[in-house]
Order: C-alpha cells, then sequence, then structure tokens
C-alpha cells in the first residue's frame, strides 16, 4: 500500500530530515519502497545491516528464540548472553575481556564514561574534533558538532575537552591529571569517514599510558569486520581499555555492548550500572548469529578485498571530476568528499532516482558503508551511474 507521508508530519517527532522514500521490503543488498521500486542499499541501515537486508540466520535465530524466552531481566543468569560474551571475548582486541550489554551505540557509550570515571577517580574525558558519539546527554557532549550539542548544553555535564583529530600535540595540550580517558573513533564517521595518520592511534595509547588514563575505542560505527579487521584500532594494532560497539553487532535487531579490561570492568558493582533489556536471550542470540555468520561468510576477507576495489573505483571518479575533492576510508567504510554542500545533496538526489541509496555526511561528504556481502558488480552499477551523475553536475 502507498505511504502517506502526511501521516508521518502529524505523528512522528520532527527530529530527522528524511529522504522522500518509504522503504518496506529488503533482502541481501536491495530494498524497496511502497511503489515496487528496487534500490541497490550502500547505506546499509547506516552501517548496520552488514549481512544484508532478512538474512535467513537472523530470521531464524529471531523466531527461534522469541519462540523460547525473549527476556528474563538481568536479576538471573542469561545463558546465551554469556555466549555471546564468549564469542566476543575471542574476536576483540587482545586485554578486552570482559562486558556489559545495552540497547544502542550511545548506551554502550555512557556506559563507558561511567566506568572510566568510576575506575579512575577523575572528571575528565577528552574527545575529538569531528567526533561523534551518539545523542544522549553525556555522549552528545562528547560529540563535535555545535548544533547537536549547544540547545542541550544545560543538561551536558561539563567534563568534556575537544583535542583536534590527527594532532598529537594537541592530545598532549589537552590530556592532564584529571583526565579519566580519551574516547577516539579509530575512524571518525559521522564526522566524515576520517582515517588518522598512521602514529595517531598507537601515540594516543602511549599517552593515556603515561598519564594513567584510559583508552576508549568508540567502535560502534567502524567494528564488527567493516575496515577488514573485527575493529578498526586493530588495523593499527592498538588495544584499548574499552571498546563500545553497536550497530552491526545485531544485524538490525537493537543490541549494543561495552568491553573492557577485567581489571577495569571490575570497578563495576552491583548497582553501578543496569539496563532492563540489556543483554536480553533475544538480543544475545541474535549477536552470537551474526557473528557466526560472518566468520561463515568469511565477511571480514570480502570487505577488505571489496572494499579496496571500491575504493579504487571512487579515487578515478575523484580524480576525473572537478566537483570531488578525494577518496577516503578502509575497507567498506568509504567516502567520497565532494566541493559543494549543494552539489553532494543533488547526486544523492538523482542517485535515489536511478535507484541507488547513498549517505551525506559532514556537509559535502558521500559516505558509503553498504552491507560487507556487497558484490564487485553492484559497485560498478554505483559508480557507472556517479560518473554520469558527476558529469551532469559539474
Ligand atoms: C552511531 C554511532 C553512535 C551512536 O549509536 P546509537 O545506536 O545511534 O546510539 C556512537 N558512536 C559512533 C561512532 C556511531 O557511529
Amino acid at each position: 500500500m502507498k505511504f502517506d507521508p502526511d501521516s508521518a508530519k502529524k505523528l512522528i517527532a520532527h527530529t530527522y530530515k528524511r529522504q522522500p522514500l518509504a522503504l518496506v521490503e529488503g533482502e541481501g543488498v536491495k530494498v524497496e519502497d511502497d511503489e515496487g521500486k528496487e534500490y541497490l542499499d550502500f547505506v546499509g541501515g547506516i552501517a548496520v545491516c552488514a549481512l544484508g537486508h532478512s538474512h535467513p540466520n537472523v530470521a531464524k535465530a529471531i523466531c527461534g528464540q522469541s519462540k523460547k524466552l525473549a527476556h528474563v531481566s538481568n536479576l538471573y543468569h542469561i545463558p546465551p548472553q554469556v555466549e555471546l560474551a564468549g564469542k566476543l571475548a575471542e574476536i576483540t582486541p587482545k586485554g578486552i575481556e570482559k562486558f556489559f550489554f545495552c540497547n544502542s551505540g550511545a548506551e554502550a557509550v555512557e556506559s563507558a564514561f561511567k566506568l572510566a570515571v568510576k575506575h579512575t577517580g577523575r572528571g575528565k574525558i577528552v574527545a575529538f574534533e569531528g567526533s561523534f558519539h551518539g545523542r544522549t546527554a553525556a555522549t552528545v557532549g562528547a560529540t563535535w558538532n555545535k548544533s547537536y550539542r549547544e540547545p542541550f548544553e544545560a543538561l551536558i555535564p561539563p567534563i568534556f575537552e575537544f583535542a583536534p583529530f590527527g594532532d598529537l600535540k594537541g592530545v598532549k595540550d589537552t590530556v592532564d591529571e584529571d583526565t579519566a580517558a580519551i574516547i577516539v573513533e579509530p575512524i571518525q564517521g559521522e564526522g566524515g569517514v576520517n582515517v588518522p595518520s598512521d602514529d595517531f592511534l598507537p601515540r594516543l595509547r602511549e599517552i593515556c599510558d603515561e598519564n594513567n588514563a584510559l583508552l576508549i575505542a568508540d567502535e560502534v560505527q567502524a567494528g564488527m569486520g567493516r575496515t577488514g579487521k573485527w575493529f578498526a584500532c586493530e588495523n593499527w594494532e592498538v588495544e584499548p581499555d574499552i571498546i563500545t560497539m553497536a550497530k552491526a553487532l545485531g544485524n538490525g535487531f537493537p543490541i549494543g555492548c561495552m568491553g573492557a579490561k577485567s581489571e577495569v570492568m571490575d570497578s563495576f558493582s552491583p548497582g553501578d550500572h543496569a539496563s532492563t533489556f540489556g543483554g536480553n536471550p533475544l538480543a544475545c542470540t541474535v549477536g552470537k548469529t551474526v557473528i557466526e555468520t560472518m566468520e561463515d561468510e568469511k565477511l571480514l576477507q570480502r570487505a577488505a578485498k571489496v572494499g579496496e576495489y571500491f575504493k579504487e573505483k571512487l579515487e578515478d571518479l575523484a580524480s576525473k571530476h572537478d566537483a570531488c575533492i578525494e577518496a577516503r576510508g578502509l575497507g567498506l567504510m568509504l567516502a567520497l568528499e565532494l566541493r559543494e554542500e549543494d552539489v553532494a545533496k543533488s547526486v544523492l538526489s538523482r542517485a535515489r532516482e536511478e535507484g541507488f541509496l547513498i549517505n551525506r555526511t559532514a556537509g559535502s561528504v558521500l559516505r558509503f558503508v553498504p552491507p560487507l556481502i556487497i558484490k564487485q558488480e553492484h559497485i560498478d552499477e554505483l559508480i557507472n551511474t556517479l560518473d554520469k551523475i558527476l558529469e551532469e553536475v559539474s
């Protein structure tokens, strides 16, 4: 049935600028709107649907577990939670051994802040220019974009300081004996898919050690295989003290998780933190299935290989068209930065008309975070279309 946009206008909070589009079905890398038009999905629910849409393993996990036991609360032991934690202990960077489960990225980051403050007894957290860590009061406080932060200043704890992303001297000047933690996205997502230079993350690790501060890797977007490693910080062999994940962990089923070194996580005592839904049997069964399916389908290797191909093609577009500044990214977390925001906007709508969903972030940056099952032929289709559109707009 055709969707009526006026009903959304009447009933839904106006917190999003939405594309004029209602998607009602999806399979693999394709989604379909309410009029039966098909799209190739290079957004993947914003880096969420790594296995593609309607993956049979995920559907089976949801149906099977929901008929067995969906929720009981953390008043009891939850076997699927322990199974998922065991799986995560295998794939997270060395040292990350204990896990707290919640329902979203922001909630995972928020729990990381609480843990860092409790563990160190300190009152300052250093974040980066260009960062995005969520929309709750604390996580938006660590988020760089002023327009997200300023209307809510009254709610935001005064514990955040920003350092320039990639500038080690700036970081050293910001970190002091009151710094509980540095929080960093190993590759900034929302900020425009910014990849740091090779010494940045290893030196952050050293700066944290020198100051007895914790290093929090926010892997909500870059983690879960997207860059060709389970977690993006592994590309620089950096071992954080705390790691946060969410987006692709449930392939669309809401789940978030904060992992930490045992000696850090053990600073939490019963009552320090909680979440009613967090880690329920249903979410954890889905999370475990997602990881196992990624292993079975060798999606890390795919993300690295297909991502490299995709990036080369984007680089070709960048050098061919004056409207572009550069292509960048790692694995299947890629971007094409254009010179002008208005041009980026019209490329995005033209692509949609041609049957391709892409995303725009940080003004003029086209972001590509497709399902990790995307094939070379899908990439070729998109690149040909973008080539044509960029020709038109310049
Ligand atoms: C999306 C995102 C978040 C917030 O996740 P939500 O599930 O929207 O709360 C936090 N950190 C990073 C790096 C993200 O990309």
